[in-house]
Formats: C-alpha cells, structure tokens, sequence
C-alpha cells in the first residue's frame, strides 16, 4: 500500500517540528533547567526527588523513576490518557496543523493507525530501550518437522 505513508509521516514530523517538548511538558510540570536537559517531579509516578527528564535536543522525555518515556505523543497520551487519534488530534491543533477529514470518517481512521504505526515505529528506533527479551527464541525453524521418524520422543 504505497498510498499516504509519506503524507502521514510528514504530518507527524510538521507537528513535532512546531511543538517543542519543553514548552508543551512545561504546561503541565514545573522544569527546571539541569545542563541541556529539563527536570522535574514526574507527573505518572509520584516522587519527591525528580527523575522526570525532558531532553529538548532530542525532543523525548524520560522518567528514570518508572522509565516511563517518549515524544510529545507519549507524553500526551499518558498524561491525558488519550489514544494516539486523539493526542494526534489534541497535538494538531496546539501546533495549528489541520488534520483532512478529522470526522471519524473510516478512511480517516486508517490513516491515524498508519500515524499510530509509524509513531511506535519511530520511538524503537530513536533509542528507547528495547525490552523485547528473547526476540529471536522463535524464529522458525523449518525443517524439524518433516516426520520421517516415529515420534517417539516422550
Ligand atoms: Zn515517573
């Protein structure tokens, strides 16, 4: 399907590029400056000392406290406890970009999974710790099952 993944891509990337994460998570926690980063208490765990770090060259945030982390989209999403469609929306129109055909049209909700897809996609990738333990136990193994044997293995 070659048909809007680079539109929804390039939405996603005009809506991080007006946005800046300190401005956006600084609504809602108090930052303080701590070298290039911003600290703070960490609004998904309670705490007394800060763990919660904004990085503003990378535009992600992360909580060494509950190692909660990610972009704008995470943050909101959490914080507000919204889908990716509705922080996707929430976000747009913070930063003043329209997003076609935002009625809930079943088109439209393609596209946000698209969005959704390629927002995951992009946070394994930029250095998020990769928790998948044991990625590769099961990759198959072809060719273990032709029975030529009796299976008497038990
Ligand atoms: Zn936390």
């Amino acid at each position: 399907m070659p048909n809007d993944g680079m539109k929804s891509d390039g939405l996603i990337d005009e809506i991080k590029s007006r946005i800046d994460i300190h401005d956006l998570i600084a609504e809602y926690v108090d930052l303080k400056r701590a070298g290039q980063n911003y600290k703070g208490l960490c609004p998904f765990h309670s705490e007394k000392t800060p763990s919660f770090m904004v990085n503003p060259a990378k535009q992600i945030f992360h909580c060494f406290g509950c190692n909660k982390g990610g972009d704008i989209f995470s943050f909101i999403m959490n914080y507000e406890n919204m889908p990716f469609n509705e922080a996707l929306s929430f976000l747009a129109g913070k930063a003043g970009v329209q997003i076609e055909a935002s009625h809930g049209s079943g088109a439209n909700k393609g596209l946000k999974e698209n969005l959704f897809a390629i927002h995951e996609r992009r946070l394994s990738s930029t250095g998020r710790t990769s928790r998948r333990p044991g990625m590769h136990s099961h990759i198959s193994r072809r060719g273990t099952s032709t029975r030529k044997q009796s299976s008497s293995s038990l």
